[in-house]
């Protein structure tokens, strides 16, 4: 098969303006990037609700600063903060849980759009399908949400950052060719993504006592989140005190559902205008009432996150991303043959840290 050669008048385009899609534009501007989505951000995402100004993070809610490359038998630490600084990118950010645990002052969503910066990205256009024109380009067909229309845009390649299983979707809709034959074979051993249910419950008129609950205000970097794995009600984050509102006289609580609970209740967890059932309102508000004893909520906030998070990553789930490996070269010589280069979560693990440093790493040794 002869490689697909990279046409300069026909820049690269990424697909999905997440943590990794805003990462290689960060450093990448030249490339186009598409998202289906009103706004850039994916499972990085700040809500900020319109009637009492409460914003919370519905994804990922904190990152960790450092991260470790294993590459050619040495292992290289990177730091997230040096990436921005070098890149010019600039973001406030606070401790949280330990001093390598960091959240950005104006939610998470801002390293997104801190990343793109000025840049403009193509928000509400939703891949359809791929079509191979010869061995330098392919046409991406668009559906732009806002003009009701097709678009189509010629690439030398097509950089996904997608969940796989809406790439083998993509796949599945476009003529088949060996090129997506050969990545559908790759990406089936990594497509293994774990639901979560998230909630957020809040009260106009009424705090907790956090200490009562085991949780240190006192500390130099406060502890307002706690992680109980195994159990249902698995991740709680005091969101009030993250993001403080000082015109708030009250609080609110978002709680993240074991990966068991999510699979259970993901189908019935909330009525088309994303609303709680009465069956899960019930079930939602004797539960916060009995663990953190509390009044009854007079807010909840319901998602569901499909493709959660990645459980089968190619460079490992924890410690060094690891680089020296047959399936890391077999990714290099699908991507330089196919003219598609596949990237994500599912590469270098659902960790913000993980993805930012791998892409930089990649782009700066000129594999990307
Ligand atoms: C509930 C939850 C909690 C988490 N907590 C943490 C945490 O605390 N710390 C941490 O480090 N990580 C956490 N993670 C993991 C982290 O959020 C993810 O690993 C990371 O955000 C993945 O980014 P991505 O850019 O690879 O993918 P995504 O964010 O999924 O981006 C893909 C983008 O592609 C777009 N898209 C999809 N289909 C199309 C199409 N056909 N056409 C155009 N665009 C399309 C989507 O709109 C989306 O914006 C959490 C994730 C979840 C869901």
């Amino acid at each position: 098969m002869n490689d697909f050669v990279l046409n300069p008048n026909k820049p690269p385009i990424i697909i999905g303006s997440g943590i990794t899609g805003a990462t290689i534009s960060m450093m990448k501007p030249e490339f186009s990037l598409y998202d289906k989505a009103r706004y850039p951000g994916g499972r990085v995402s700040t809500k900020q609700l319109q009637e009492n100004g409460i914003r919370f993070d519905i994804g990922a809610t904190m990152f960790r600063d450092q991260m470790e490359i294993d590459w050619l038998g040495k292992v290289t630490q990177y730091n997230l903060f040096e990436i921005w600084n070098t890149n010019g990118v600039k973001i406030e950010t606070k401790s949280i849980y330990d001093k390598n645990h960091h959240f950005p002052i104006e939610g998470m969503e801002s390293i997104v759009k801190g990343m793109l910066k000025d840049k403009s990205s193509h928000q509400s256009h939703t891949l359809k399908s791929l079509k191979k024109k010869d061995n330098h380009s392919w046409e991406c067909i668009f559906y732009s949400n806002a003009n009701k229309q097709f678009v189509s845009v010629d690439t030398s390649q097509v950089i996904f950052t997608l969940p796989i299983p809406q790439i083998l979707e993509l796949f599945t809709n476009s003529e088949a060719t060996i090129e997506f034959k050969r990545w559908k074979d790759f990406l089936e051993t990594y497509n293994d993504y774990r639901k979560t249910l998230v909630c957020l419950f809040s009260w106009d008129h009424w705090k907790p006592d956090l200490n009562s609950l085991g949780l240190n205000l006192e500390n130099q970097i406060p502890i307002t989140t706690s992680l109980q794995r195994g159990e249902d009600w698995e991740y709680q984050s005091w969101e009030h005190i993250k993001y403080q509102n000082d015109s708030s006289k009250g609080a609110n609580l978002l709680v993240q559902f074991s990966s068991l609970f999510s699979e259970t209740h993901f189908e019935y967890w909330m009525d088309q205008e994303k609303k709680p059932t009465p069956f899960y309102q019930e079930m939602l508000t004797t539960g916060v009432k009995e663990k953190w004893d509390t009044p009854s909520p007079d807010g909840i906030f319901l998602h569901r996150w499909k493709y959660a998070q990645a459980q089968m990553p190619l460079l490992g789930r924890e410690g060094a991303l690891k680089l020296d490996s047959e399936e890391f070269s077999e990714w290099k010589t699908l991507c330089k043959e196919t003219g598609i280069m596949v990237l994500g979560d599912w590469m270098f693990g659902s960790k913000i840290e993980r993805i930012i440093g791998g892409v930089h790493f990649l782009i700066h040794n000129g594999i990307l």
